[in-house]
């Protein structure tokens, strides 16, 4: 078995076994980019080593040894030879990129006496001496362990001493003696001397970066981006180029388009005089890249050459790395870059436009669950805004929240409930629970390619960054800008779009839809199949929804509009009546107000189908809580209130209770309420054509759908299917207006699917209630699963994901498929739908893709999401 691949032998393709990284070095040593030698150790080795006990694999260590012989040769240099030291760097790849989650160790191979070596044979004594604490240091973190704080405090305490602002300030003598507290520091935190053994140094740092697969920050980040925990990394092991040699040396990184707003410009930030981790870590605020043309012309020449090349080459947005060494130019690192939903679109959409890819292509580079960024509202152009200082803007989209200085802080307010805005000088990847638990990020240091913005950009958080207007101090948990003091608990907006940092909480308007992003969608309609529809309750949603690009209503819930406050209490009325008089008084009085309703909607949906569900909910909804109303009582009689009013609150308590259930889920509700009160039902049924009658007469084409919730035989559906038909019959008859309309069920019983085939001969549409079936096929009540059980049966895996969120395919998708696939034998051009939340959940919609069905539907604002991912199920 072959472990090991030089750079020369591998290929972009390559990703699973080479990870990310060394697939990328490998295709850019290939095309003949400058990229410093190296090879790649497979995540495969790291599968091994994993399955053994974190052992290496047998014959991994000869291959390394192996390759580690020709990098000597090639180089002309030798591991721990003071007169030409190899120094390498260790480089972690996974297989899909987790910016800064896993290690990386710089200048290996450095040791007391190759250091020596390397500053008298450099003649730049303050250049070898840093590698050399620069390496002490990552080695130190991320391979023997020690805590970071350690040597920050020992760096800031030698600055402090110089009375210098950065590192690069110090001098050679300086960093002899940091290299000497360092040392003493690995001494005093692991009882041995730091290794000085080169080899010894390799092979550490080999097996930390395998062992890093599995430290606390990746398993998290693999949770939150829902990356399989069994890829495992790969190990590149590369000669080291330095940045940090002087001021015609230098660092960067860069992507070939804005990834924030997707605009096509070199967009990028370099440090002259640093090494890698100092651009991400925001050690000092890089520049942005523009600057190199007028620095070094020629470098930033072949670099803009370079990065063209690549973006073509891969075909999409790149995210590059690079260093420049003594005026020569060495590339590091590309990848597709990660970017907002608003520069993914921009990114497809032109690349479309400029011939680089094709519609189907550019479909698929937006992640629809990232649209949710730009589906979300944003501030108020109008609004009075107290700006009190302006960073980077980078990471779009606006938050309000009480400050917090301290990610551990800001995840137990956000578990309490508080919307929280992390605010800090910068973040590290041991921040991520913080960041996650946040409304938004604030920095007052690094640039656009920090870690806060990188991190920031990946959950579609607003972030700003690089805000040096804000001083920080820690011990106060404040924020000061000028002789604005800001504490923590004190609410701040930021802008992440235009890096404004606002006091107080700001008014947010609603989203629209961007031309671009209009479309990319219409595209999408162009290419899938599968219709999708909205689900409203309103004539403004019903509005909202069709501006989405909805092709009509798969959910029209009744029960919303019974609990309007004036109606309220003609519903409980009706509920609690003593006789069928009474309650067909309550329902007169219901009709011409449903009758508006189903109006209004109809028509602001004219000419699109909407599908009207008759009342759902269980009795009690509608009536007053039991427990309040007792406590009314006893306080009515203890005050001595009026024996009147005690004793219509009896009386309704009395009804309260004998409508009490032990389960109301499984209670008095959905179809069951036509079965026992048909006069309910016809009402509604009356109010919808009624409506439907004179929109009709008034000139619209509509048609609606009368859906039976919660049927479970095809004998009730029957029944109120005649109950429905004699009121059309009905209002045709008095009205004198022909009009159309159809009657179907939901499924969202598993018994109702397991009958499909009989229940299909009385509908003429299906819409799948996912929620229910959900709940009825597994047994499992959501409200109860999510807050007590459900978080357990994700942890231990026995459930891959919330079924409430992501369709169970393997459970309820059978049921599904069972009833597709035997009413169609039925009734071939039996419509059917989805109007559970799942329809605007992008896997779950692949699955209704998949089986057939004709359309999804989902709240207004997921239209889009929906449409994108309907779209990628066909590509
Ligand atoms: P990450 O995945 O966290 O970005 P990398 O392995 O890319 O980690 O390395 C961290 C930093 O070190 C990057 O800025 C990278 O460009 C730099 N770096 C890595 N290898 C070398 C090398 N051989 N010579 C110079 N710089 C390097
Ligand atoms: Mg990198
Ligand atoms: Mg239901």
């Amino acid at each position: 078995k072959k472990y090991v691949y030089t750079f020369s032998e591998g290929r972009a393709d390559m990703k699973s076994l080479l990870g990310g990284k060394g697939a990328n070095l490998a295709e850019m040593t290939n095309i003949g980019l400058p990229v410093p030698p190296g090879f790649t150790i497979t995540t495969e080795a790291c599968k091994e080593f994993y399955l053994a006990g974190r052992q290496f694999p047998a014959g991994m260590v000869e291959e390394v040894e192996e390759k580690i012989a020709w990098l000597e040769q090639t180089l002309g240099k030798k591991f721990g030879d003071p007169n030409g030291p190899l120094l390498v760097s260790v480089r972690s790849g996974a297989v899909i990129s987790m910016p800064g989650m896993m290690d990386t160790v710089l200048n290996l191979g450095l040791n007391d006496r190759t250091v020596i070596g390397l500053a008298a044979g450099s003649g730049n004594p303050r250049w070898a001496y840093d590698c050399y604490r620069r390496f002490i240091q990552m080695f130190g973190d991320v391979v023997l362990g020690i805590e970071h704080h350690n040597f920050e405090a020992v760096l800031e305490e030698q600055k402090y001493k110089r009375q210098v602002q950065y590192d690069n300030q110090l001098t050679a003598e300086d960093w002899q003696q940091v290299i000497e507290k360092y040392k003493f520091i690995v001494r005093r935190e692991t009882g041995s001397e730091f290794p000085q053994d080169p080899k010894e140094q390799l092979y550490k740092a080999i097996y930390a970066v395998f062992n890093s697969w599995e430290n606390d920050r990746a398993i998290v980040y693999r949770r939150i981006h829902k990356i399989p925990d069994d890829l495992g990394t790969a190990v590149n092991v590369q000669a080291m180029v330095f940045g940090n040699m002087g001021d015609d040396c230098g660092t960067g990184v860069a992507f070939t388009r804005n990834p924030s707003t997707g605009e096509k410009m070199l967009y990028g930030e370099f440090l002259t005089n640093a090494q890698g981790e100092d651009v991400v870590a925001g050690i000092r605020t890089p520049r942005p890249i523009a600057k190199l043309q007028e620095e070094m012309p020629d470098v930033y020449q072949q670099f803009v050459r370079i990065c063209t090349l690549l973006e073509n080459h891969y075909r999409d947005m790149q995210d590059i790395e690079f260093t420049i060494e003594r005026g020569k130019l060495w590339m590091l690192q590309t990848r597709n870059g990660k970017r907002t939903a608003q520069a993914a679109i921009r990114i497809a959409v032109e690349m479309v436009d400029e011939g680089i890819i094709s519609k189907e292509t550019a479909i698929t580079r937006v992640d629809p669950g990232q649209l949710d960024q730009l589906l979300h509202r944003r501030i108020d152009p109008a609004a009075q805004l107290n700006v009190i200082a302006k960073g980077l803007p980078a990471s779009p989209g606006s938050a309000s929240g009480t400050v917090v200085f301290n990610a551990d802080r800001a995840e137990n307010l956000s578990q309490q409930g508080q919307k929280v805005i992390l605010v800090g000088t910068e973040t590290t990847p041991d921040d991520i629970h913080g960041m996650v638990a946040s409304q938004g990020i604030l920095t007052s240091r690094g640039g656009m390619t920090s870690h806060a913005a990188v991190v920031a950009r990946g959950m579609g958080k607003p972030c700003v960054c690089g805000c040096e207007a804000i001083k920080i101090d820690y011990e106060n948990k404040q924020f000061t800008v000028g002789d604005i003091v800001v504490k923590e608990g004190h609410v701040i907006s930021i802008d992440g779009s235009t890096g404004q940092v606002i006091l107080g909480e700001v008014p947010m308007i609603e989203p629209e839809l961007s031309a671009e992003f209009q479309k990319l969608l219409q595209w999408a309609d162009e290419i899938r199949t599968l219709g999708v529809r909205a689900n409203a309750d309103t004539p403004e949603d019903a509005a909202k929804a069709r501006e989405f690009g909805a092709e009509g209503i798969g959910l029209t819930r009744t029960e919303h509009m019974f609990m309007a406050q004036d109606r309220l209490p003609i519903v409980q009325q009706m509920i609690l009546a003593a006789d069928p008089e009474e309650r067909a008084a309550a329902l007169a009085k219901l009709l011409p107000m449903q009758e508006g309703d189903f109006y209004g909607i109809l028509k602001a949906m004219a000419g699109l189908p909407v599908c009207i569900r008759l009342l759902d909910p269980p009795l009690h909804e509608f009536l007053p809580n039991g427990e309040e109303l007792a406590v009314e009582i006893s306080r009515l009689k203890l005050t001595g209130g009026p024996a009147a009013e005690l004793q219509q609150k009896e009386e309704l308590l009395r009804k309260v209770r004998s409508l009490s259930e032990f389960n109301p889920m499984l209670g008095h509700r959905g179809c069951r309420l036509g079965i026992t009160w048909p006069e309910v039902y016809a009402m509604q049924a009356r109010a919808v054509f009624q409506a439907t009658a004179r929109l009709v007469q008034e000139g619209y084409r509509v048609e609606p759908e009368v859906e039976i919730p919660l049927v479970i035989d095809v004998k009730e559906l029957a029944y109120l299917r005649q109950l429905v038909e004699s009121v059309a019959e009905e209002v045709k008859q008095a009205t004198g207006v022909a009009f159309h309309y159809t009657v179907g069920t939901m499924i969202e019983v598993p018994r109702a699917a397991l009958l499909a085939d009989e229940i299909a001969t009385q509908a003429e549409f299906f819409s799948f209630g996912t929620n229910d079936l959900t709940q009825t096929t597994l047994g499992f009540s959501r409200d109860d699963a999510e807050g007590k059980f459900m978080q357990p049966y994700l942890e231990k895996k026995i459930l891959a994901e919330n079924p409430f969120i992501v369709l169970d395919r393997k459970g309820v998708g059978k049921l599904m498929q069972w009833t597709v696939e035997n009413a169609r034998r039925v009734k071939p051009d039996l419509l059917i739908g989805i109007c559970g939340e799942h329809g605007g959940e992008p896997s779950s919609v692949e699955f209704c893709h998949r089986i057939g069905l004709n359309y999804v539907s989902c709240s207004p604002y997921r239209v889009p999401v929906a449409r994108l991912a309907a779209a990628q199920a066909k590509v």
